[in-house]
């Protein structure tokens, strides 16, 4: 048997077609354009590409975006007072603040400044505290997008056991919350977990979060089970000097073994910018007080 390819990459094109779309229509009902902005502190070469990346994705899906490049020995009050204005400011519906900030400055203090009704990254405590009661909020990007992947595939995704490897704030614990909203029983494992491999074979749904390349073996999972890798771990490849992307799951074996696989890259990841300008767009119609039926996008 060989399991199906979830395309990530062509789920998020369609996705973010859709958010263009919704734009252009919140345009001509607002009289001016949903507001995204990005805020980066120093010089980091990653965060820069992600900055980079954002803004034109952004821009593609017709809305504005307002980047704001900080010196690194930025202090936490400016940052903060960069925050208070984009909460004040009207043409801005979501905030995000690229992590990691340097340092000298406290991560969770700047979150806790956002306003939630901007947070677009869903990283304030209000929205996780949305999320866990079942309150409209902002949630996590790449967990959402993988949600999106899986009922995409399954449908309906009550009953089913999922088992959600790493609890990080970002990726293992929104997931968790959102297959557990979705009536799915969920284990959440760890790096203390006993004996994951048993763990992981009990689940019709496997959601890797580590960081640990091709962790996951083919002999963990169930037969048939749906597996979401969102594991993006660089590797030396087999040509002398170069790297390749690999996930958290033994990809060709997870194939001979799972029902469907997201792949790496062109699973998970390309799913996460595009919800981000998904959320952006949600941020949008509700700070303008405009209805957008649950379930649009
Ligand atoms: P993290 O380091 O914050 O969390 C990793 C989690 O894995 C921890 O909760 C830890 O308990 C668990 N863990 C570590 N070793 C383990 C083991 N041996 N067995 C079981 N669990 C173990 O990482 P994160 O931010 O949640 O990211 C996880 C992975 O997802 C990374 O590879 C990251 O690059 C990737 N990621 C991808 C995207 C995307 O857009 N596709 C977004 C965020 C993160």
């Amino acid at each position: 048997m060989t399991a199906a390819i979830i395309d990530g990459k062509a789920f998020a094109a369609t996705l973010r077609a859709k958010v263009g779309e919704l734009a252009r229509a919140f345009e001509a009902k607002s009289g001016r354009k949903a507001g995204l902005a990005v805020v980066l502190v120093g010089e980091d070469p990653a965060s820069q590409v992600y900055v980079r990346s954002k803004g034109k994705s952004t821009l593609e899906a017709g809305m504005a975006s307002f980047e704001h490049k900080l010196p690194v020995e930025t202090t936490e009050a400016d940052l903060l007072a960069v925050v208070e204005q984009l909460n004040t400011d009207p043409a801005v519906d979501g905030i995000l603040v690229q992590l990691p900030l340097p340092s000298h400055m406290d991560e969770q203090k700047v979150i806790a400044a956002i306003n939630p009704d901007k947070d677009v990254d869903g990283f304030h405590v209000i929205s996780a505290g949305r999320l866990a009661v079942g309150q409209p909020g902002f949630v996590p990007c790449t967990p959402l997008g993988c949600l999106m992947l899986l009922k995409d595939r399954l449908g309906s995704l009550s009953g089913l056991d999922a088992v959600v490897i790493g609890r990080s704030n970002i990726v293992g614990k929104p997931m968790a919350q959102l297959l557990l909203a979705e009536s799915c029983t969920v284990t959440i494992a760890h790096s203390r977990t006993k004996d994951l491999p048993d763990v992981v074979r009990r689940a019709d749904i496997v959601v890797a979060a580590v960081g640990r390349p091709e962790m996951v073996k083919a002999d963990w999972i169930k037969p048939g089970a749906t597996v979401i890798d969102v594991g993006i771990n660089r590797v030396p490849a087999a040509e002398a000097g170069k790297t390749r992307l690999v996930g958290d799951v033994d990809y060709a074996g997870a194939m001979s073994v799972a029902g469907a696989v997201t792949p790496v890259p062109g699973g998970v990841g390309p799913m996460t910018i595009a919800v981000l300008l998904r959320n952006a767009l949600v941020a949008a119609y509700r700070n303008a007080g405009l209805a957008l039926a649950d379930g649009t996008i």
